[in-house]
């Protein structure tokens, strides 16, 4: 039986699963639960829709991670897992590249969850459980922070008192893994241009946006938790701190409701009315649903032009992510409100979701380019694994 290696990408409502062999870097098995908590749904190579039994509203994450174990027990055809990779979101201030999980470390990582409370309960509940299935699989931990650790000092600092600081409340920054692959493929893409200024807007359910220079992350629009800076499918995105007080004193609401309002409520789905899926807006008649993408659309290109100080101008920008790789209209909206810094689209190109969509003239190239965390984390396990 070949050996294979395994990624697991346990997000706030979706489980992404990949077994890559030693050399492949293409997966051999590609697998997703979607929608847990609300319609579950399973797919996976070669597998019946109903494969892991009935999956219910609610199923729990840590459920699904068992069942999916179970399934790939079922099916050695796949190959004999050697070592897990997981996709864990916040990695502190200590962990700015991906480590062998001890006991030690899961404990460390235990302590970030309350900064990011969607999603790295669910990455460590994934790390247990693989543990409770086969002990001795090495399990190799990528954090979504690490990327941004190349930030200078100055662009991670809040205005707050130098004591908060220096106890880590800074900008962190998210996506990391995203971010990581576009800068290891952009030198394909870009030629020389791959190592000047450009902004990689990753957008997806969350959403966000990197400044680099050198393929090195300067500036991000996401901050201390993944709520700050681009409005998203369900998140606020920036939001001035007074709301979170008026919320809290002027009505009343508990911390827990605000939690809920901002993480879950808020974003395309809170203005909209209608859903947080872009397409689903996209195929809506509301007025509220078109406002919902008119508000992406500006607060985007907005987060975009507050980065560029750090890096001091504009080459490239770089489109990713299940909004940015399939949206015309949301690419068309943003680069709209970025015609003063001379950059023009194709519109054939991007109504085609080409890979190069600016137009002859335009002084800022803009690609299109798919982004694949799984494939980032599979190369670092080989690393350390190895
Ligand atoms: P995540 O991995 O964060 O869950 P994805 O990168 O898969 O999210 O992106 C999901 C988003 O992409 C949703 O808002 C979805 O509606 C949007 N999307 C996917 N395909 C299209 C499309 N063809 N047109 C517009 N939006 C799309």
């Amino acid at each position: 039986m070949t050996d294979v290696q395994l990624v697991m990408n346990a997000g706030s409502s979706s489980l992404k699963f990949a077994a890559y062999t030693a050399k492949g870097d293409k997966p051999v098995l590609k697998g997703k639960v979607a929608g847990i908590g609300r319609a579950p749904e399973f797919s996976a190579t070669g597998a019946q829709p109903d494969a892991l039994g009935e999956l219910t509203p609610d199923t729990p994450h840590d459920e699904v991670v068992q069942r999916v174990l179970g399934w790939l027990t079922a099916h050695p055809e796949f190959g004999d897992i050697k070592a897990v990779g997981h996709r864990v979101v916040h990695g502190g201030r200590d962990f700015s590249k991906p480590v062998l999980v001890t006991d030690d470390i899961l404990d460390q990582l235990t302590v970030l969850e309350p900064l990011a409370p969607s999603h790295q309960p669910h990455n460590l509940a994934a790390i247990r459980a693989v543990r409770g299935w086969k002990a001795e699989l090495p399990q190799v931990a990528c954090f979504d922070t690490g990327f941004h650790a190349s930030q200078p000092k100055l662009n991670s600092m809040f205005g707050l008192p130098r004591s908060l600081t220096d106890q880590g409340v800074i900008r962190y920054g998210f996506h990391g893994l995203s971010y990581e692959y576009i800068a290891r493929i952009l030198p394909r893409h870009l030629g020389q241009a791959a190592d000047g200024r450009v902004v990689v807007a990753h957008l997806g359910n969350g959403a966000s946006m990197c400044a680099m220079e050198g393929r090195r992350s300067v500036a991000t629009t996401m901050g201390f938790s993944a709520l700050d800076g681009l409005v998203m499918g369900r998140r606020c995105g920036s939001l001035d701190p007074g709301v979170l007080l008026y919320l809290q004193q002027g009505l009343g609401m508990t911390i827990g409701q605000i939690e809920t309002l901002l993480y879950k409520e808020s974003g395309l789905l809170g203005v909209s009315g209608v859903s947080n899926a872009m397409q689903v807006l996209q195929d809506s008649t509301a007025p509220e649903a078109a406002e919902a993408i008119e508000l992406f659309c500006l607060r985007a290109a907005q987060e975009l032009a507050r980065m560029l100080p750090c890096i001091g101008g504009l080459d490239a920008l770089v489109f990713t992510a299940g909004i940015g790789e399939n949206s015309d209209r949301v690419r068309a909206g943003i680069c709209a409100h970025l015609e003063w810094l001379g950059l023009a689209l194709s519109f054939d190109a991007n109504a085609a979701s080409d890979t190069i969509i600016h137009a002859a003239d335009s002084k800022v190239q803009v690609w299109v380019l798919p982004t694949d965390e799984e494939a980032v984390i599979v190369g670092h396990m080989h690393d350390l694994v190895a």
